[in-house]
């Protein structure tokens, strides 16, 4: 946990522009976008994969769709659309053990 990147931006000590947070999740751009808008909706905790959230943290994750939903609004995307993704371990390629959603948007995207 003391190495993981996403905890270091979450506690500020790698500075990044927040586009949007709550009290469980903030939103930042990906280092590396693979559409026009690629944003990470990140846990604030470390928790590494929806398979470690603890059952009584479970109701606090509605807060990383409730962020979604308002920067769909924000960017002007609610209409044309966007995608949500969480990837889970390895055979998914998570890069990052750390919770984080992908949200992608802006174009249209490959079907998965
Ligand atoms: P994963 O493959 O774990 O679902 O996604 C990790 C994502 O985090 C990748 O899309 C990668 O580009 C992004 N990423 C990795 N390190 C950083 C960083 O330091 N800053 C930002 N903004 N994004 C990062
Ligand atoms: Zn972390």
């Amino acid at each position: 946990m003391n190495n993981c990147i996403f905890c270091k931006i979450a506690s500020r000590e790698i500075p990044s522009e927040v586009i949007a947070e709550n009290e469980y999740f903030f939103a930042i751009k990906d280092i590396s976008p693979l559409y026009k808008i690629h944003l990470l909706i990140i846990a604030k905790a470390h928790i590494a994969t929806v398979s470690d959230i603890p059952a009584d943290e479970m109701e606090h994750f509605s807060a990383a769709f409730d962020l979604a939903k308002k920067i769909a609004q924000k960017l002007d995307v609610v209409a044309s659309g966007y995608r949500l993704t969480v990837n889970n371990g390895s055979d998914a390629g998570q890069e990052v053990p750390h919770f984080h959603m992908h949200f992608l948007a802006g174009e249209p995207l490959r079907k998965l």
